[in-house]
């Protein structure tokens, strides 16, 4: 009989898929995108969570009966509560609360318990998602903060899998690796492994929403959710990438929409923005069709449906309809 011993067992090994349509006319490479929302959590962030508690398990800083305690709205909290159901933990996740209700809904369906927080208030006020957070630790006994932004297990989740998945499926004929940037883990762990392993031959280009720091920004605020940063982690090793391009919304979110309407995929906002990115560097002239890109898709679509594919959202925010019939040398213009 095939069938795996329980959910988390099926985390990481996402498929490579070729992109046919939204490279025509812009490249001769090869463009491959990584599928995480195929993880059953649905999102890369699937991959940390399991790493973050079983090095908690290891280093004794979480117990049977436990809870888990994190400042997330998303991704990372899905991942976190699917690991620790199926362990036996509690979860607390607390959450701003400009993160629409469905998000916070995904969160208690998986029978995690959320705080929701005001998001107009400084970071020092004792109202904030760090300071709640840090107050529930404190209260909580036997609570453990896996602390995304700090945990270096989320980088060395991305070098021991997410790299040599990538290595193995490319048969080691990767040139380019491209990936969104929030807590830097994705990037700093894959782009250090494929650098390592190809004595540095893969370029590694982060992608960047227009106004983040990581790209030379102050931290302007950006629609695209998950990437972007005011401030620098410590998960992020800014010596990885060998670029950092800046992304704007409106390009992000056209192509978002293109790669569900002409590539049957379905993904999220940071997905559109790290194709962006890889087909603005496969478009220079150097790249020729013996360069193989692969793009990583963070999440899947469907936790969008009332932004990005919402044309009464796109409309209201100045991003227009993105129509399907948009070419990339329009966007890339
Ligand atoms: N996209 C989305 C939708 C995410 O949730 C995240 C994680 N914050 C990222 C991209 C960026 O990944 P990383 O934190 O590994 O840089």
């Amino acid at each position: 009989m095939k069938y795996a011993e329980n959910i988390v067992d099926l985390v990481g090994n996402t498929p490579l898929v070729k992109l046919n349509r939204v490279t025509q006319g812009v490249t001769e490479a090869t463009v491959l995108v990584k599928l995480e929302y195929l993880n059953p959590g649905g999102s890369v962030k699937d991959r940390i969570a399991s790493r973050m508690i079983d090095a908690a398990e290891r280093d004794g800083l979480l117990k049977p009966g436990g809870t888990i305690v994190e400042p997330t709205s998303g991704n990372t909290g899905v991942g976190l509560a699917l690991v620790a159901q199926e362990r036996g933990y509690d979860c607390i996740f607390v959450v701003p609360d400009k993160f629409g209700e469905e998000k916070r809904n995904v969160l208690t369906a998986y029978g995690a318990e959320v705080v929701v927080t005001p998001t107009s208030v400084a970071p020092d006020s004792p109202e904030s998602y760090y300071s709640v957070s840090d107050r529930i630790v404190r209260e909580t006994p036997g609570a453990f903060k896996p602390n995304q932004f700090a945990n270096p297990n989320g980088p060395r989740a991305h070098y021991e899998t997410t790299g040599p998945e990538i290595w193995r499926d490319t048969e080691g004929k990767v040139t380019h690796f491209v990936a969104g940037i929030g807590t830097g883990g994705t990037i700093t762990g894959t782009g250090r492994y494929l650098r390592d392993v190809s004595e540095d031959r893969v370029r590694i280009v982060g992608a960047d929403p227009d106004g983040s720091v990581y790209s030379g920004g102050t931290g302007r605020p950006y629609f695209v959710e998950g990437v972007g940063e005011d401030m620098w982690p410590d998960t992020y090793d800014p010596a990885v990438p060998h670029e950092v391009l800046a992304i704007s919304d409106a390009d992000a979110f056209a192509m978002t929409r293109r790669l569900a309407r002409e590539e049957g995929l379905l993904v999220g906002g940071s997905s559109g923005m790290a194709v962006v990115a890889a087909l603005q560097a496969a478009a220079r002239p150097d790249v020729t069709a013996d360069d193989v890109f692969v793009v990583l898709l963070p999440d899947g679509g469907r936790g969008y449906l009332n932004k990005i594919f919402n044309d009464k959202w796109m409309r209201a925010y100045g991003f227009g309809n993105a129509p399907s019939g948009h070419t990339v040398a329009d966007l890339l213009a």
